[in-house]
């Protein structure tokens, strides 16, 4: 990537060279800066910290947002690709907002280091951009040595648990199974990210056969002992929807994969498939590996609730599915929205503009297709407790669906339009 390419939106901005014309891409006319936040990773979670840094503040807070893709992609309703209802472009959005209507500057670009005593990053690109807070919210990486054979075989095992070029070839490969082939959906021990997905991602899949291939078998083989979220309503709309087309094999673990032959080799069991998802065991983004932030299960960073500040790093926080979780807390876009939210509210009081108080409740809402037009959700609440310091459920406040709607369905979609726009302008 060219350096033009890298100043993409800020360019116009960037009178100046040299480490603090950093600050210069996030100003706008009248810009106070009070101080200048840099932000890791413009997915739920970084954009909308990013973007309500400056309408909290009013433009007074400098913001800068380093991401690597030059598009934003929504894994909310991805599987909707793969089941053959809507196009990948649907879910693709761009970067421009945060720049033109909000004065953020991006910068296209993978981060190289991290210098934690000078506060500075630098990027892959060369340049170096100080800070006063650092925000890191990478997201997921995945971990696909964990399972012997899998590693570099993403074209045999296509997992579509980063939306993109993977949500495509899943979905052609399964446009292209022969009638009576077998699909095999494998799905990690938790946590992974989205709980419900792989169970809608199953419903979306048999929908698919149904329809096209009537011979056709999709294997769901589940890591955990039994569905992790909405247990019920999947299993209801399991045996009442798919019984033909679908078998759910709970205990599966993956131990090897063979790509010669795309056979998964589970605890008690071998499958050959035609068309192999394999979901790998997933961490926090790498990038937080450049702070030495300390992670649980060497998988997940450790913050301080509610502040979201890295253990041990006092000016640098970390939102997002790299988090480990608060009790009960899924790794969703919704939550990833709400700690966006949250960190913008106390990093302003942190940077002296306390006009923004920091919530002390998050929310969670996810929803579930379960074919081309029947959806159903799951929310719960969260409050933060100050003798635990963590938040915890509310008991009673939150719900699901017992069976999928068209109502409900309508109100997905307009779910993700939703948050699309308050994550991104
Ligand atoms: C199939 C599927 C369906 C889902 N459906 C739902 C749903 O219906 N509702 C819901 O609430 N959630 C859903 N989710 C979960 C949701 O997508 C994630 O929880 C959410 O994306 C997490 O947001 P994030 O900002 O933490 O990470 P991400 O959205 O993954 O964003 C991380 C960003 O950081 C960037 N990045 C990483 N490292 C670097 C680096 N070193 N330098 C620069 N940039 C970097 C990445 O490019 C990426 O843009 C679904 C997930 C999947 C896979």
């Amino acid at each position: 990537m060219t350096n033009r390419r890298r100043f993409l939106y800020g360019m116009g901005a960037m009178a100046g060279t040299g480490a603090l014309a950093a600050l210069g891409a996030c100003a706008t006319p009248g810009d106070r800066r009070q101080g200048h936040v840099v932000v890791v990773g413009g997915g739920f979670a970084g954009a909308t910290l990013a973007r309500h840094l400056r309408l909290w503040s009013s433009g007074a807070v400098a913001v800068t947002l380093v991401e690597r893709n030059p598009t934003f992609l929504s894994c909310p309703l991805s599987n909707r690709v793969i089941g053959g209802q809507i196009a990948l472009g649907a879910l693709t959005l761009d970067y421009q907002r945060l720049y033109r209507a909000w004065g953020i500057g991006i910068r296209f670009d993978d981060v190289a280091g991290i210098d934690t005593d000078r506060r500075r990053i630098i990027l892959a690109g060369g340049d170096a951009l100080a800070y006063d807070r650092l925000a890191l919210a990478p997201g997921i990486d995945f971990l696909p040595s964990e399972i012997p054979g899998l590693a570099g075989q993403e074209l045999t095992f296509p997992h579509a648990w980063k939306a993109g070029p993977q949500t495509a070839l899943l979905r052609d490969q399964i446009a292209d199974l022969p009638d009576g082939g077998v699909v095999a959906l494998h799905i990690p021990r938790a946590p992974y990210r989205c709980p419900p997905g792989p169970y809608e991602r199953a419903c979306l899949i048999a929908d698919f056969l149904k329809r096209h291939k009537s011979r056709a078998k999709l294997l769901v083989l589940d890591a955990n002992p039994e569905i992790q979220s909405k247990r019920d309503f999947f299993q209801h709309h399991f045996a009442t929807l798919y019984g033909g087309v679908m078998e759910y094999r709970p205990n599966s673990e993956l131990r090897q994969v063979d790509a010669a032959s795309r056979t998964l080799h589970l605890d008690f069991d071998n499958v050959q498939a035609d068309v192999a998802n394999v979901i790998p065991p997933h961490r926090a983004g790498r990038v937080v590996d450049l702070i030495g932030a300390p992670l649980i299960n060497k998988r997940w960073v450790e913050v301080d609730w509610p502040s979201l500040a890295v253990r041990g790093f006092e000016h640098i926080h970390c939102l997002g599915d790299a988090v480990f979780p608060a009790p009960g807390m899924p790794k969703s876009a919704h939550l990833a929205n709400q700690q966006g939210k949250l960190l913008a509210a106390t990093l302003l009081q942190a940077l002296g503009d306390p006009k923004v108080l920091p919530t002390r409740v998050l929310v969670n809402t996810c929803y579930s297709f379960v074919d081309a037009r029947r959806a159903g959700h799951i929310a719960t609440v969260y409050r933060f407790d100050e003798g635990r310091r963590t938040f915890l459920p509310v008991p009673g406040a939150g719900g699901i669906s017992a069976i999928a709607s068209e109502e409900e369905g309508r109100l997905a979609t307009a779910w993700a339009h939703n948050i699309w726009t308050d994550t991104l302008g």
